[in-house]
C-alpha cells in the first residue's frame, strides 16, 4: 500500500490533520487500495469552521461584486492550469475514467465561469412612478455563512455547484464533502487559496452524519444546499427548515427513456448505452429504465447489446482505453449484483451480465460490468429501487402513452428523454412527462450551469433549485425599498405645486 493522502480541515484559511477522531477510508475503486483517511468530524470543528465564516462575512460581503468575481476569475485560470491534475484526482478517488473524470471537472469549472458574472446576475429591478413621485427599486443581499453537503459521484461538479455562486453572491461557505471522495475539494480549496479567497470564505469540514446534524441545527448558518439521496435529501429538508434554514435538497433518481419505433438505431443505441453506462451508471441524470415502444425492441435492441458488449472496463487511472470504470466501492459492487440476482429471479432475462466480470490488469477493483435486463416489469426490484451501478432495465410497451404513463408513475422525476423522430412524439412527451430535465435525443440532458438543475417529486425538496438563477436567488435576499422625496421648506428649489 502507497503513502496515505492527507486529509485536512480547511478553517479560517488553515489547514489542519485531524488526529484522534473515527476516520473511514477513502478509495482509490480501480485498484481497491485505501489512498487516504476522511476524519469523522463532529459539532466541535463545525463551530470552530462556522466561527471562522462568520468572522470573514462582513468584510466578505463589503467586498465590491466586480472584486468578487476577479477572484473567482484567477481560480478559473487556475483550475484551467491544472485541468489535467484534477482529473486524475477525479479518476484516483471516484473510479470513473479519465474523460468523465475531466467532464466532472469541465462542468464544474464552467458554474466558476457562471459565477463570475454575479455582478450582472446580482442586479435588481426599479421602476419610476409606482406611484406619483414615488419609486421602487429592489437590491439583493447576502444571506450571511451557508453550508453545503455533497455526495460522492461528482467530486468536482457538485460542490462547484455550491460554493462558488454562494461566495460570489457575498455570503461565507462550509463544505462538508462527501467523506467517500474529500481529495478533489481539498486541492480545489488550496488552489483558490492561492487565487486570493481571503481566509474564512470558504471552509471545509470532514465527516458524516454527525458533522451533517451539527450543520443543520447549527444557528449561524442560514442555508443548506444538499445533494444525494432521497431518504437523506428528505431529512435534510425537513431537519433544516425545522431549524429556521433555507434548504434546496436534490435526491435521487430512475430515469426513463423512451425509444419510438420510428428512433434513429445507431444514434438510441448509442445514446442510451452512454446515458445507462457512463460514470458507471453512478449518475442521478443515468437512464434506468429504456422503454422499447412497439417495433424498437426489435430494432434497438440488437443494437444496443452489440455496443454495450464492446464496451471496455477497466482501471481508469491506468488504462487510458477504459470505457467505463469502477464502481465506488466493494460493497455498493456486491449490492448491484445482488440486486441484478434479484431481478432475474424476478423473471428478468439479462442480455449482457455485468456480474462475473474479471479486470485481470485489476483484479481488486471494484468491477460490475454493463448488463441490461430484458423483460423487465414494473414492480420488479430493479425497477423500484436506485440502483446507481451500469444496469439498464428494458420494458416493452405498445404505444407511447402507455410508455408516458409508466413513467409518471415513478416517485422521482429527476430526467427523461425520448429517441425519435416525430416532433409531435417529441412535443407530447415533453408536455406530459413528470420530470424536470427533459432530452429530446439526447440521453443525458445534464445540468448546464446557466440553467436551473429542476428536479421534481422525490427527486428535490425546496423551492429554489442549484444552479442558474434559481441558484443566485436560493444564496441571497431581497431588499424593496420605495422612495418618495420632498421639497423642504422655504428656498427649496423644487415648488410644492
Ligand atoms: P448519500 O445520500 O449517501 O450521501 C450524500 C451526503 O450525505 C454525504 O455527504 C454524506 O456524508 C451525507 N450523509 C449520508 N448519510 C447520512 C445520514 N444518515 N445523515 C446525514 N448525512 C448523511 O449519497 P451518495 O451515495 O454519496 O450519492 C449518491 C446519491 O446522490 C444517489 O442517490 C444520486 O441519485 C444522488 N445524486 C443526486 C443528484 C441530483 O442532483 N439530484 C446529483 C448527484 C447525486
Amino acid at each position: 500500500m502507497s503513502k496515505l493522502l492527507p486529509c485536512p480541515l480547511f478553517i479560517g484559511g488553515e489547514w489542519t490533520n485531524v488526529s484522534g477522531v473515527a476516520t473511514t477510508p477513502v478509495h482509490n475503486p480501480s485498484i481497491g487500495e485505501v489512498i487516504a483517511e476522511t476524519p469523522l468530524c463532529g459539532p466541535d470543528v463545525v463551530d470552530q469552521a462556522c466561527r471562522a465564516a462568520a468572522e470573514a462575512f462582513p468584510k466578505w460581503m463589503e467586498t465590491p461584486p466586480v472584486e468578487r468575481a476577479r477572484v473567482l476569475f484567477k481560480l478559473k485560470v487556475l483550475l484551467e492550469d491544472h485541468f489535467d491534475e484534477l482529473a486524475l484526482s477525479v479518476t484516483r478517488e471516484h473510479g470513473k475514467t479519465l474523460a468523465e473524470a475531466r467532464g466532472d471537472v469541465r462542468r464544474g469549472l464552467e458554474n466558476i465561469e457562471y459565477a463570475c458574472g454575479a455582478p450582472s446576475l446580482l442586479m435588481g429591478e426599479s421602476l419610476e412612478n409606482v406611484a406619483r413621485g414615488i419609486d421602487c427599486d429592489s437590491i439583493r443581499q447576502p444571506l450571511g455563512v451557508v453550508a453545503g453537503i455533497t455526495p460522492f459521484n461528482f467530486p468536482a461538479m457538485v460542490p462547484l455547484w455550491m460554493w462558488p455562486m454562494a461566495i460570489a453572491c457575498g455570503n461565507t461557505f462550509i463544505l462538508k464533502p462527501s467523506e467517500k471522495v474529500p481529495l478533489t475539494s481539498i486541492r480545489i480549496a488550496e488552489l483558490a487559496q492561492k487565487a486570493g479567497l481571503p481566509p474564512g470564505v470558504l471552509n471545509i469540514v470532514h465527516g458524516g452524519r454527525e458533522a451533517v446534524d451539527a450543520i443543520l441545527r447549527h444557528p449561524t448558518i442560514k442555508a443548506i444546499s444538499f445533494v444525494g439521496s432521497t431518504p437523506i435529501a428528505k431529512y435534510i429538508y425537513e431537519t433544516g427548515i425545522a431549524h429556521g434554514k433555507r434548504v434546496q435538497s436534490a435526491g435521487g433518481a430512475k430515469n426513463f427513456v423512451l425509444i419510438m419505433p420510428d428512433a434513429d438505431v445507431g444514434n438510441s443505441a448509442t445514446g442510451l448505452m452512454e446515458s445507462a453506462f457512463g460514470c458507471a451508471g453512478e449518475r442521478c441524470m443515468a437512464s434506468s429504465t429504456a422503454v422499447a415502444i412497439g417495433k424498437a425492441a426489435d430494432t434497438v435492441l440488437p443494437a444496443l447489446v452489440d455496443v454495450v458488449s464492446k464496451i471496455r472496463v477497466g482501471p481508469a487511472d491506468r488504462d487510458p482505453q477504459a470505457q467505463m470504470g469502477a464502481v465506488i466501492s466493494r460493497q455498493h459492487a456486491d449490492r448491484v449484483c445482488g440486486l441484478i440476482s434479484q431481478a432475474e429471479g424476478e423473471g428478468a432475462k439479462p442480455l449482457t451480465d455485468g456480474r462475473s466480470i474479471k479486470v485481470s490488469s485489476a483484479p481488486n477493483g471494484f468491477f460490475v460490468g454493463p448488463t441490461v435486463l430484458d423483460h423487465v416489469k414494473p414492480g420488479m426490484v430493479t425497477m423500484k429501487e436506485e440502483v446507481f451501478g451500469p444496469v439498464l432495465n428494458v420494458v416493452r410497451m405498445e404505444d407511447l402513452d402507455a410508455a408516458i404513463e409508466l413513467a409518471n408513475t415513478s416517485p422521482y422525476g429527476n430526467g427523461a428523454a425520448i429517441f425519435t423522430r416525430s416532433g409531435k412524439a417529441a412535443r407530447e412527451f415533453r408536455h406530459r412527462i413528470q420530470a424536470g430535465m427533459v432530452g429530446v435525443n439526447i440521453g443525458v440532458p445534464a445540468p448546464m450551469a446557466f440553467f436551473p438543475f429542476s428536479g421534481w417529486h422525490a427527486s428535490f425538496f425546496g423551492d429554489l433549485h442549484v444552479q442558474g438563477r434559481e441558484g443566485v436567488a436560493f444564496y441571497t435576499q431581497q431588499k424593496v425599498t420605495t422612495t418618495r422625496w420632498f421639497s423642504y421648506g422655504e428656498g427649496s428649489i423644487w415648488s410644492d405645486k
